[in-house]
């Protein structure tokens, strides 16, 4: 099943699921990309695809409909960040690894540590 809080991104994607081309699959209700099985709903729990292929095949089929699912939800004023792609995640540790430096020269190495483990589990999503 595909349990999600993102109502109109599932009618939509019921919407789009006849006229998805063959190389890419359903697993039940869900998206799923065939290279690295990062599914749909795990994109939008956390915001990340898994590599190239499912960023070309959501990007492609599902996240125009997100970023209209986006705007609508912005008007609500709950704006949550589903999407990023890689290079916003690059970005991400890029910032992180430059705050983790600044609290080693600052020998804050507690600091410095909690930013390496940030880093270290933003770059195994
Ligand atoms: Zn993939």
């Amino acid at each position: 099943m595909f349990y999600s809080p993102f109502d109109n991104a599932v009618s939509g994607l019921n919407k789009i699921k006849n006229e998805i081309a063959d190389e890419k699959l359903f697993f039940g209700e869900d998206l799923v990309c065939k290279r690295c099985k990062t599914r749909l709903s795990d994109l939008l729990e956390t915001g990340y695809v898994g590599c190239e292929d499912c960023y070309s095949l959501f990007e492609k089929d599902v996240l125009p409909m997100i970023y209209d699912f986006h705007k609508a939800v912005r008007h609500t004023g709950k704006r949550p960040e589903i999407i990023e792609t890689k290079a916003a995640k690059q970005k991400q540790i890029e910032e992180l690894l430059k705050r983790q430096a600044e609290a080693s020269a600052s020998e804050d190495y507690i600091l410095a540590q909690s930013i390496k483990e940030k880093i270290e589990e933003l770059r195994r999503k």
